[in-house]
C-alpha cells in the first residue's frame, strides 16, 4: 500500500509528492521547496516517518518543479532524473530564473538518469510506470501505479485544465494527443494527483475539463 504525502511549495504553489510504503523506502516527486521552512517541512515528515529517500523523480524540468532538487543533493545525495528532452530542450535554471523575473541561489544538479516512456521506476515492494506525455513541456512524464489506480500527472492534466503551452516547446495540440493516448486510457477510477490545484479522477476530466 502507497502512501502519497502532497506538499505545496514555492510561489507557484506546485504540489511536490512523497510516495512511500510499508518498507520505508520513499520516491520524491518535483521538489519544489524553495523556501528553509518547505524544506523543513519535507525533513521534517522523512525523519517522523522513519523514511528513506531512493529516487527525485521530475514529472517535467520547469522551474518550479525542481527549486529543491539542489536542497535534495545536499541532503540526501539523490540527483534527480528526468526526460531527456527536457534537459536538451528547456532553457538552464537560472534562466528560467531571469525570465520569471526571479531570484534564486540555487544550483543546477545534473540529471543522473534519463526515464524513457514505460519504464518501470521501482522502490519498495512498488512500481511506477513513466508515460511519456508532452505538450506542457516536450519530456513531460506522467507517473502510474496499475496496482493502486493512481497517476501523478505533472503539469499535463489539471482539475478542470490542462497545462499551459505557450513555454519553451510547448504545444497544444501535441498535449490534447498525448492526454487521450496516454491518460485518458488509464481505468475512469484512476486517481489524478497533479502538479498544481487539487486532486481528480480520470472520469471526472473526461466528462468535466473544457479542454478535452
Ligand atoms: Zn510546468
Ligand atoms: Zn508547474
Amino acid at each position: 500500500m502507497i502512501t502519497i504525502k502532497p506538499f505545496e511549495f514555492n510561489y507557484f504553489s506546485e504540489n511536490c509528492y512523497l510516495l512511500h510504503d510499508e518498507t520505508k523506502e520513499a520516491v520524491l516527486i518535483d521538489c519544489g521547496a524553495c523556501r528553509k521552512e518547505e524544506e523543513d517541512e519535507l525533513i521534517r515528515y522523512i525523519e517522523e516517518n522513519d523514511l528513506t529517500l531512493k529516487r527525485l523523480l521530475c514529472t517535467h524540468l520547469h522551474l518550479d518543479h525542481i527549486f529543491g532538487n539542489d536542497f535534495i543533493y545536499k541532503k540526501y545525495g539523490l540527483k534527480p532524473e528526468a526526460h531527456r528532452t527536457d534537459v536538451e530542450k528547456l532553457p538552464s535554471p537560472a534562466e528560467q530564473a531571469r525570465l520569471f523575473g526571479l531570484k534564486t541561489a540555487m544550483q543546477p544538479i545534473k540529471v543522473a538518469h534519463y526515464i524513457v516512456g514505460n519504464e518501470i521506476i521501482t522502490f519498495g515492494d512498488s512500481e511506477l510506470i513513466a508515460l511519456l506525455v508532452p505538450g506542457h513541456s516536450p519530456g513531460s512524464l506522467a507517473f502510474y501505479n496499475k496496482k493502486e489506480r493512481f497517476v501523478i500527472s505533472g503539469d499535463a492534466l489539471f482539475c478542470g485544465s490542462i497545462g499551459r503551452t505557450d513555454l519553451w516547446g510547448g504545444d497544444q495540440d501535441v498535449l490534447i494527443a498525448a492526454i487521450n493516448d496516454k491518460l485518458f486510457s488509464l481505468p475512469d477510477e484512476t486517481v489524478v494527483y497533479p502538479g498544481h490545484g487539487p486532486t481528480t479522477s480520470i472520469i471526472e476530466e473526461k466528462f468535466n475539463n473544457p479542454y478535452l
